[in-house]
Formats: C-alpha cells, sequence, structure tokens
C-alpha cells in the first residue's frame, strides 16, 4: 500500500473521530442493520456489512448474509481486509474479480472467506474522516453494473447519516447530563413552572426545599409565599405572563414543614412563537444574609447612637479635667488621665471610621463633586500631616504638578492624609516621604512614597481590608484602627478610581490612587 495511503489508514484524527462514533465493540444498530439487509435484497448480493477501519483490525457495525464466525467474532484482521482500501483512498473500491487483481490478490480473506467480489463505499463522516466501508461481496466473481454501484453509494450515505444522527444525540444526551448534573449541584433553586403555576420540573435544590414537583396543582408555588409578599409575587408573575422578558422579586416562602425561607428570584418566560410554554424559575435562599444585614444595621445604629455620645461625653470630662488638674498632682494619676485621654480618641476615632465606612460603603454616600486644583488638597493634608511628620522626625515632599482634578477634595484629601499619616507612621526617623502627582489615562495619578519597613507580598492586597494590620503591635505601637485604607479604598472607589500599593520589604512602600481629570462628562 503506498504511503499516503497508509498515513490516511493510521491518521490520529480519523482513528478518534472513529472512537467517538461510540460504535466500536457496541450492539449492532436495528437501523444500520436494516441497511444492510435492503443492500444484500436490492443488490442480489450474499453478504453486506458496515465496516469500521479501526488500527489494526476491522470491525463490523452491523452486516447481514456474514459467516457465522466472522458474524460472532464481528472483527477481522487487516490482513483479510478489501474495506482498508477503501478508507485508505477515501473512495469507491470496486473489485470483479479478486484473484487477478493488483491490490488485493494476495488478501488473506480469498483463501480463507471465500471472497472473490467486492464493492466498498467510503462511509466519511461530515468533516472528512472515513471510518469504514459500507460494502457488499460475493463468493463468485462479478461485474458490478454502474446502477448497483448507485445503489450502494446512497445506501452508504443513509448509514452515514445514521451514525452521525446517533452520534449527535449521544453527545446531546452527555450534555444534557451534563447540564443536570451542574444544576443539581448548585444552591441555587431552579424550576420550571407551567402557565397556570405547577411545577414541572425542580432541580435537588429545590427539591430539598420544596419536594418533588407536582404537576397536578396549579399555583403550587404561589400558594406557599407568604402573604406578606403574596403581591410582589403576583405582580412578577403577572409581568412574565403578559410578556415581559424577565421580572425579579424577593419573597418570603413557607416550603412545607419548615420555617420560612426569604427567596430572592428571577422569573423568565418560556416562549414559542408568541405563546407561553411556561417560566423558569431562579432563586436563591438569602434568609441568612437578610439576617445579618438586619443584625448588622442594628449594631450601626447602636454603635452610631449608645456609643458615640458617651465616648464623646467621657472625652470632653477628661479634657476639662486634664485642665483642671492641681499642679502638685503626682506623676502616676497624671499619667493615668493622659491614658484615659489618649485611649477615648483612639476608641472615638474608631467608632468614627466605623461609622464613615458604613456610609461609604453603602449607597447613601453623598459627594460634592466640583474641579479643584490638586495643591488645594495637597495643601489640606500638609496642614494635618505637617505635626505628626515633625515629631516622628519625617521630611515630607509635595508636587502637585498643577494638576487639575474632579471629585471630592475634602474626601481625597483624607484619602491623602491617610496615606501620608501611614507613610510618616512606617518610616523610621530621618526617612523622607514623596507625594506628587502624574498624569494617568485622561486623569491623574496621585502618589506617595515612603522609604520605611514596607509590606510583605503576601499582605499587599490585605491592608485594605477592614482591621488588618501587618503586626499585631501595629494597633498599639502606631495607634491605628485597621479601618483606614479600607476607607480610603472605599473614597477612591466612589470616585471610580483604583487604589494600590508596591512595596517591598526594608526598601518602602508606594501607595497610588487614579482619580478623574476635571472634565464635565467625568463625573460621578
Ligand atoms: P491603620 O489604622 O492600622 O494604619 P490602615 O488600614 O491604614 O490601618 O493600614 C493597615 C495596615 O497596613 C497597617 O496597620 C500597616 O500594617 C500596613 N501599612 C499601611 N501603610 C503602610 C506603609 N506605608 N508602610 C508599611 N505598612 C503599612
Amino acid at each position: 500500500m503506498p504511503v499516503a495511503d497508509l498515513l490516511q489508514l493510521q491518521s490520529p484524527d480519523r482513528l478518534a473521530a472513529l472512537e467517538e462514533t461510540g460504535l466500536l465493540d457496541t450492539p449492532a444498530s436495528p437501523a444500520l442493520e436494516r441497511l444492510t439487509r435492503m443492500t444484500t435484497r436490492l443488490l442480489g448480493v450474499p453478504t453486506a456489512v458496515v465496516s469500521l477501519v479501526d488500527r489494526d483490525r476491522q470491525f463490523f457495525a452491523a452486516a447481514d448474509g456474514l459467516r457465522d464466525d466472522l458474524a460472532i467474532a464481528r472483527e477481522s484482521p487487516l490482513s483479510h481486509s478489501f474495506c482498508q482500501h477503501v478508507v485508505a483512498g477515501a473512495a469507491p473500491f470496486v473489485v470483479a474479480d479478486a484473484r487477478t487483481h493488483p491490490l488485493v490478490g494476495d488478501n488473506l480473506a480469498i483463501e480463507d472467506y471465500g471472497i472473490q467480489a467486492y464493492a466498498g463505499m467510503p462511509l466519511t463522516t461530515s468533516d472528512g474522516h472515513t471510518l469504514g466501508s459500507f460494502c457488499a461481496f460475493d463468493y463468485h466473481p462479478r461485474e458490478w453494473t454502474p446502477d448497483q454501484l448507485e445503489l450502494l453509494r446512497d445506501l452508504a450515505q443513509a448509514a452515514m447519516t445514521e451514525i452521525e444522527l446517533r452520534f449527535a444525540s449521544r453527545r446531546l444526551e452527555e450534555q444534557g447530563e451534563q447540564l443536570t448534573q451542574l444544576l443539581d449541584n448548585t444552591n441555587e433553586l431552579v424550576a420550571r413552572l407551567t402557565p397556570d403555576g405547577a411545577v414541572s420540573w425542580g432541580n435537588a435544590a429545590w427539591r430539598r426545599l420544596l419536594g418533588d414537583p407536582d404537576l397536578s396543582e396549579s399555583d403550587w408555588l404561589r400558594t406557599r409565599v407568604d402573604a406578606r409578599s403574596r403581591t410582589a409575587f403576583d405582580t412578577a408573575w403577572r409581568g412574565v405572563v403578559e410578556g415581559e422578558t424577565s421580572a425579579t422579586v424577593e419573597f418570603v416562602l413557607n416550603p412545607p414543614g419548615r420555617l420560612p425561607v426569604t427567596v430572592t428570584s428571577r422569573l423568565v418566560p418560556i416562549s414559542s412563537k408568541g405563546h407561553l410554554r411556561g417560566v423558569r424559575f431562579y432563586g436563591r435562599d438569602i434568609t441568612e444574609s437578610r439576617r445579618v444585614e438586619r443584625l448588622k444595621e442594628e449594631m450601626i445604629g447602636i454603635v452610631s447612637h449608645e456609643l458615640r455620645t458617651p465616648i464623646g461625653a467621657v472625652q470632653g470630662a477628661l479634657q476639662l479635667l486634664g485642665r483642671l488638674l492641681p499642679a502638685d498632682l503626682p506623676a502616676r494619676e497624671r499619667e493615668l488621665i493622659a491614658l484615659a485621654t489618649r485611649n477615648t480618641q483612639r476608641l472615638l476615632a474608631l467608632v468614627n471610621d466605623l461609622l464613615d465606612l458604613e456610609k461609604l460603603e453603602g449607597e447613601s454616600a453623598l459627594f460634592e463633586m466640583t474641579d479643584a486644583p490638586i495643591a488645594d488638597v495637597f495643601s489640606v493634608a500638609r496642614d494635618a500631616t505637617a505635626p505628626l511628620a515633625e515629631r516622628a522626625g519625617v521630611v515630607l515632599e509635595w508636587n502637585d504638578a498643577g494638576a487639575i482634578v474632579h471629585g471630592d477634595a475634602a474626601r481625597h484629601a483624607q484619602v491623602v492624609i491617610n496615606l501620608v499619616g501611614n507613610a510618616i507612621k512606617f518610616s523610621a526617623k530621618g526617612g523622607a516621604v514623596h507625594i506628587d502627582a502624574v498624569p494617568d489615562g485622561g486623569g491623574f495619578r496621585i502618589r506617595v512614597r515612603d522609604e520605611g519597613r514596607g509590606i510583605p507580598k503576601s499582605e499587599l492586597e490585605r491592608v485594605f481590608e477592614r482591621f488588618s494590620q501587618v503586626h499585631r503591635t501595629d494597633a498599639t505601637e502606631k495607634g491605628g484602627t485597621g479601618l483606614g485604607l479600607a476607607i480610603a479604598r472605599a473614597i477612591v472607589l466612589q470616585h471610580r478610581g483604583r487604589l494600590w500599593v508596591e512595596s517591598e520589604e526594608g526598601v518602602g512602600s508606594t501607595f497610588q490612587f487614579t482619580v478623574p481629570a476635571s472634565t464635565p462628562s467625568a463625573s460621578v
């Protein structure tokens, strides 16, 4: 056999395509068997076979009139194969008398099976792989008429269509199984409802919460919706039934034999040709997160009103006390009062930071957006941080580059103050902190660079989280709350900017954030 033909026969792609049909070593398909029976009858030949040519054998996917031993084995080695020539040439192979044929004259099938005449048509997939041969053979030499060959070609086509259909439906089935698996392994509630509100299908999460689907009861879900959210549910349901593309609704559900759950859901109509066939339901149990949210709101209420006011009063009293202290008060008592004052200040700072963060992360954050020179922002920040820098023996270098930006200047100053404050805190005496502004995209980038202790790589993102500090002593020794960077990032995010840090331990850190330029379109 020529090398090119051998390559075609042994092509890994072709063998993979063959494997994929799922026909190898599986019971014969009745549809293919029918086609071989039609072949023997229509062509008047004793035997017809759907032969798939594998690496080193041919496998008979279906056959009619085959010798018993071959019909049972359902395969034979390539030494006994005429069909391999159909595959090698990817073309019909027709032999009137095998014994005198140059290609198959010495084929063992002549001697062992008595085959003397052969006609095979390629079984070729839509992507061009020839998997085998649809063939007829006879045990005497015979001339094949053009009609017979054409018929054989048509039957081969039909066989190929059958093979590809089988393959496609297997694929679909697999995909369907994967999809069901996926849906059963999610905690989301997924269901299909009929137009009259009965449940026709529900995934595992749905069944766990609500039991098996019940097609007999219309409005099945609605009757389990708690009375207080019935109106919201009805409005959403009516929406999708009346032609909206989807509706979202949060409601309280009373699952049979269980405590009520809060569910947020999306309803999507299933329509065909303008006809409503059903409604898909995608929902999530948010009972726990709603509870936590309520708790958090309560906590914040407590912190803001019950804690801030008394702490403020204590602080005022301590300050007054500090001023009224008699000159001869022993140093120990004096220190005690100073300690109480410092601790109260820290507590108040913490409470204020917490409240500020809540405000910034909520939807009610209010910003006064204006165009302002960065010089103004820097000037406010310089006034606020200069005393700190002086005490720490750290030099601050400011360079605003004349930039004008858009945003809430006071909030931007708050960010700079926080970054510079940190830079000072974590710098050694004699160190310098550089603050500047550089163009970035359409806006600017404000950078705060220090030569301090730096931040370990693993902590670079974590420092922006609430209460996260690189060293446990940072709160007490450096007087931080661990909320500063979380607040700074929230402010920058509200301006649609980014805040990040680059740092090398022992060398220093550079915090930087982007601010929009002073164009009206850049408003928040
Ligand atoms: P804190 O109030 O503790 O300063 P932040 O959120 O502002 O809270 O900072 C969180 C932590 O990040 C700090 O406690 C410190 O461990 C680290 N950090 C922040 N800025 C720097 C810096 N410039 N150099 C080194 N570490 C820093």
